[in-house]
């Protein structure tokens, strides 16, 4: 479609606001040129695309893992046993897979977020500068928007090993994001973060998921973003929006691994940005429409906030507020629903409609820009 002007009509979910109305959009050269209000009798709606703001495309070779052991009535989870580096589950079977297998597995978790309506991700790569590259490999030829935050292979060698395998990551990548305040010792993430932000790079870190003991430590290394914050205090989320740190979580991993329920409402009235993301590519698919529909029926949070969570926000946690909206001179990164499938037929709200029961088959076409 480049180089010619393309119209759309439907009800359009536009602006930063995310604001219903009857209209039209123009688009040249994949970039939003007009968008005006007319009655139409178009059924569809089109939405901004998602931002998935947390990833672990490596999972992509292993999506059926042992989930625990159960005991009575309940399943008990260990998630160090699954996903903690070096010895856990994952990391085991991502030494053993074979380089070409890594990239095809990721490859089809990148094609399955395309066809899902997600146009943006931010992903930790394990693996080191050889994981950061076959992700870049993973990715060509594909119009996503993507920040790929890789982390070194072995922490364990001398410190200046260790320091100049980051500086090789820091070329192919947009940063780092590390595994947990507790996993590693602390002078080596601030040494870590320091060289990030030598080369004006990203440093992300997960905190908070299992407990609130690497939460006081992830700070005091001064991330641009933190992953999880489910176990957060409120004095924790306080001390997180001073030092306007946003945050990414991923409410289904959180229940899948027993981590619990993330404090999102406490942690929108403390003023955090808040994204999300579907982690670990093991545990949960890759399809925000499933994010979206569980966060808007477990967190007591208005749809408008579920949906800017899920699109928006991200597009911030990345830095690029032209992605995850529908505005004039944004690229167009927008999917058409078919406002009346089966499934979305009769809504009276499109917000409310999408957020909670919209799904991948409800999706006519998503323009990527
Ligand atoms: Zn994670």
């Amino acid at each position: 479609m480049y180089g010619t002007e393309q119209i759309i009509s439907g009800t359009i979910i536009a602006g930063s606001e995310l604001e219903p109305i009857e209209g039209y959009i123009c688009i040249k050269k994949g970039i939003i040129t007009e968008i005006g209000e007319e009655r139409t009798s178009s059924t569809n709606i089109i939405a901004p695309c998602f931002v998935n703001a947390h990833t672990h495309l490596g999972d992509s070779v292993f999506k059926d893992p042992p989930l625990g052991r159960v005991s009575g009535f309940r399943i008990q989870r260990d998630l160090d046993a699954l996903v903690k580096p070096p010895d856990g589950l994952k990391h085991k079977i991502l030494r053993e897979t074979p380089y070409k297998t890594l990239i095809e597995s990721m490859r089809k978790s990148l094609l399955d977020m395309i066809e899902t309506g997600t146009c943006a991700f931010a992903d930790f790569r394990e693996g080191g500068v050889v994981g950061v590259a076959a992700l870049n490999k993973a990715l060509e030829g594909l119009k996503l928007h993507s920040m790929i935050l890789g982390r070194p292979a072995e922490p364990e060698l001398p410190l200046q090993v260790v320091l100049a395998e980051v500086r090789r990551i820091l070329l192919y990548s947009t940063g780092l994001g590390m595994s947990g305040a507790n996993d590693l010792d602390l002078e080596l993430l601030e040494n870590i973060g320091t060289c990030t932000r030598q080369h004006r790079k990203f440093f992300a870190i997960h905190a908070g998921e299992k407990d609130t003991s690497d939460i006081e430590k992830a700070l005091s290394l001064e991330p641009d973003l933190l992953i999880h914050l489910t176990n957060a205090t409120k004095r924790d989320l306080e001390d997180v929006a001073d030092a306007k740190i946003p945050v990414v979580v991923c409410p289904r991993s959180n229940l899948i691994t027993g981590a619990g329920i993330a404090p999102v409402a406490e942690m929108l009235e403390a003023g955090i940005r808040v994204a999300a993301g579907t982690d670990n590519v093991m545990l949960n698919s890759v399809n925000m429409f499933a994010e979206m529909e569980f966060m808007s029926k477990i967190f007591s949070i208005d749809d408008r906030q579920v949906f800017k969570i899920c699109t928006l926000n991200g597009s911030f946690v990345m830095g690029s507020d032209s992605t995850g909206s529908i505005q004039k001179g944004n690229k167009a990164n927008f999917m058409i629903l078919n406002g009346s499938s089966n499934n979305l037929a009769g809504i009276k709200n499109p917000i409310s409609g999408i957020t909670r029961r919209a799904r991948p088959d409800d999706i006519l076409s998503v323009l990527h820009s």
